[in-house]
């Protein structure tokens, strides 16, 4: 070997070590930002998951990192020691994204925890619950997204089609089959009813559409198309809520759809032969079959104050941009509240009244944002404040303990949670598990 080849063989291994220490050094920044954002979603409630979340496997993950690159939300996973691991968990809508992404199969899309266990009601394989006749679609049976429940949603009614043929004969003065919830499950559900040529009928508590709308951001991603009875394949991608609301709208006017807004249903009674739905108003309604596709926010939770019938008053914020020149108070402290006083404070003037003394369990990015929007007196938050009364002129509050009125205010945003629907379901008679772990998709 001459002093040239020798030269060759230095430089090549002086590169090789070159390049492996400055993948080590990297990938060991890596790990201790990922530390860092995992210690901050514990502190701040967001590492635990709500409802579904991916689990990764270590014993198989190889740290690719293609799980964190594919999530279409931001911080849910990171990579950290050289696999992969959970960030801000509660962040985690389902899209499934890593699950598809991870090249060796480490994913599996689980529901609950051991520490936050998550009740959810009993289906079977068919989307029946145990009360025979009663059947789930959608969310409300855990696995999210607007794909998947409009396909759960079209799978019940075809189930359900099974039942009103046998108990046709028992009543026939009833409806055949009654939808509860007109967001994507339900939507599925009047499509593929209308189809089979079912005695059908929609009930909703607000107005058609579902959760997407209750959401400030107006993006929505849906990562496959969807084939909708009678109208076909549907492939808004990467997509808004104001496009899908028209796609919602046009299916109902085109097909004719049964769905009778603002109309909540209060309790099923089981009558055997069929069931007897009491709704807000109006009177109660015959159904040989139903299908709840009433997804898991519940009802929007009301402050229960003085003057909160006001047209004034809404509980989702639609057509953000359309809002200028306006004073809006807006209600509560968590991310639908931060996102929507930060969306609508640019061209308004905003105020957000919250009864906790600071926020907590928000993403990261509102937090940021908002106390950013704080120091910049881009908005004013009340903290530790609460609405006493929603008058014409003013709005009445107290604020540690003190009255406080903010006059003329245009519209007030209450974004207070949801009433879960687990009470209602009870006593419709269906079962419900405490789900810790479970597997709701695996490879
Ligand atoms: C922040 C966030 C972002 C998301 N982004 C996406 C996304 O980009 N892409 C995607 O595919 N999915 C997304 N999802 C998930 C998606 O919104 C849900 O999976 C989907 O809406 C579930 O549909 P559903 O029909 O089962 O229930 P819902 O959409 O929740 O609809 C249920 C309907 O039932 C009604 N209802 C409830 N109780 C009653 C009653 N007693 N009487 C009458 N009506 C009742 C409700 O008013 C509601 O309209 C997101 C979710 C969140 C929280």
């Amino acid at each position: 070997m001459d002093i040239y080849e020798i030269g060759i063989y230095a430089l090549t291994f002086v590169f090789i070590g070159f390049v492996i220490y400055r993948y080590l050094d990297q990938a060991k920044k890596l790990s201790v930002a990922t530390q860092e954002k995992v210690e901050i979603a514990k502190a701040t409630g967001r590492f635990e998951p709500l409802s579904l979340y991916p689990y990764i496997d270590p014993k198989i993950c190889i740290g690719s990192g293609a799980c964190v690159s594919a999530c279409p939300e931001k911080d849910v996973l990171g990579i950290m020691n050289g696999t992969g691991t959970l960030i801000n968990t509660t962040s985690c809508i389902g899209h499934g994204a890593c699950f598809q992404a991870c090249p060796v199969d480490a994913i599996s899309l689980r529901i609950g925890t051991e520490k936050r266990g998550v009740e959810l009601p009993h289906v079977k394989p068919n989307y029946e619950t145990n009360v025979e006749g009663i059947f789930i679609a959608g969310e409300l049976g855990g696995m999210g997204l607007i794909k998947n429940s409009i396909e759960q949603g079209i799978q019940a009614v075809i189930a359900a089609k099974k039942r009103v043929d046998i108990q046709k004969s028992s009543h026939e003065k009833a409806l055949d089959l009654v939808i509860i919830g007109a967001g994507p499950a339900g939507i599925g559900a009047s499509l593929k009813a209308k189809e089979l040529g079912l005695n059908y009928l929609v009930l909703e508590q607000e107005s058609l559409g579902g959760t997407v709308f209750t959401y400030p951001r107006g993006k929505v991603v849906m990562t496959h198309p969807v084939e909708l009875p009678f109208h076909g394949p549907v492939k808004l991608v990467n997509t808004n809520k104001q496009e899908l609301l028209e796609l919602w709208e046009s299916l109902r006017i085109k097909y004719d759809l049964k769905i009778n807004e603002n109309t909540k249903v209060n309790s099923i009674e089981n009558k055997e032969s069929h069931f007897v739905l009491n709704i807000n108003e109006g009177s109660p309604l015959d159904a040989l079959t139903v299908i709840l596709a009433i997804g898991r926010r519940g009802t929007p939770r009301k402050l229960n104050v003085p003057g909160e019938l006001s047209t004034k008053v809404a509980y989702r914020l639609l057509d953000a941009e359309d809002i200028k020149g306006e004073r809006i108070l807006v209600v509560g402290g968590g991310d639908s509240a931060v996102e929507s006083a930060l969306l609508l404070m640019g061209e308004n003037e905003v105020f957000l009244s919250y009864r906790k003394n600071a926020f907590a369990r928000i993403k990261a990015q509102n937090d940021e944002q908002i106390q950013r929007a704080i120091s910049e007196k881009q908005l004013s938050v009340l903290f530790s404040s609460e609405v006493l009364e929603i008058g014409e002129d003013e709005i009445k509050l107290t604020q540690n303990g003190t009255g406080l009125s903010i006059p003329n205010i245009d519209r007030v945003y209450i974004f207070a949670g949801g009433e879960l629907p687990t009470e209602f379901l009870k006593n419709a008679g269906i079962e419900m598990e405490l789900a810790v772990n479970k597997i709701v998709k695996e490879h």
